[in-house]
């Protein structure tokens, strides 16, 4: 178990951010390729997706990177309280039912597991296309303590443009002309 000792296992005290619902981690990838001094945790609950993350990881070999096949639910288990800098949810599952809303990873309940294991000054960054959900995600957040820092409905013809990593899911998406949406979110007070 490494949890309270990812510091350790990277050889480091650099930050650690993390992805939530990596797939096939071509994000994460990019990222730890461009900023050496972050480390990179992906977390993807199924096994087959990860997989191909793995497959990339074994032909670049990057020290800063390092993948959890769990469910997001289980972070608390894996990473002590503020270990973690940063969060990103990278074209989340929708969930469009109203009672699969909990399942929605902007939901208070995991809202409530990122407050856990983010630092005092950690952040979560979320980007969709999803309309229903960012809009869902705009309330379900601020409700859970949370206030939204920044946000947009067309990342890519705004400011916030310069120095975005697109996901794989964002090319397809923004190939087919939908805009991206994004927002950050901080601790509504700072623990
Ligand atoms: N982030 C990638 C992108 O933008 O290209 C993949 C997006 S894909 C639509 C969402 C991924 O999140 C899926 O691979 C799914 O298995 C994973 N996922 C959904 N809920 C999760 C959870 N509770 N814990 C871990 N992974 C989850």
């Amino acid at each position: 178990m490494w949890k309270g000792r990812w510091a350790e296992l990277f050889g480091n005290e650099y930050p650690i951010h993390m992805e939530i619902g990596m797939g096939k981690g071509k994000f994460l990838m990019e990222m730890a390729k461009a900023a050496p001094r972050i480390n990179y945790v992906g977390v993807e609950r199924y096994s087959s997706v990860l997989l191909k993350a793995v497959q990339k990881q074994e032909e670049l070999l990057l020290p800063n990177i390092r993948f959890l096949c769990i469910d997001a639910l289980e972070l608390p288990e894996m990473f002590a309280d503020g270990e973690v800098g940063r969060i990103y949810l990278n074209f989340s599952d929708p969930w469009p039912k109203d009672r699969h809303a909990k399942r929605r990873l902007t939901s208070p309940r995991f809202m409530k597991v990122y407050d856990q294991i983010l630092a005092a000054d950690g952040s979560v960054e979320f980007k969709t296309d999803n309309m229903e959900l960012f809009d869902y995600s705009l309330e379900s957040i601020p409700a859970s303590g949370w206030k939204i820092e920044m946000e947009t409905r067309d990342l890519h013809h705004s400011p916030y443009a310069a120095g975005n990593v697109m996901t794989e899911y964002e090319e397809k998406f923004s190939s087919r002309g939908n805009p991206i949406c994004k927002l950050i979110a901080v601790r509504e007070r700072m623990k």
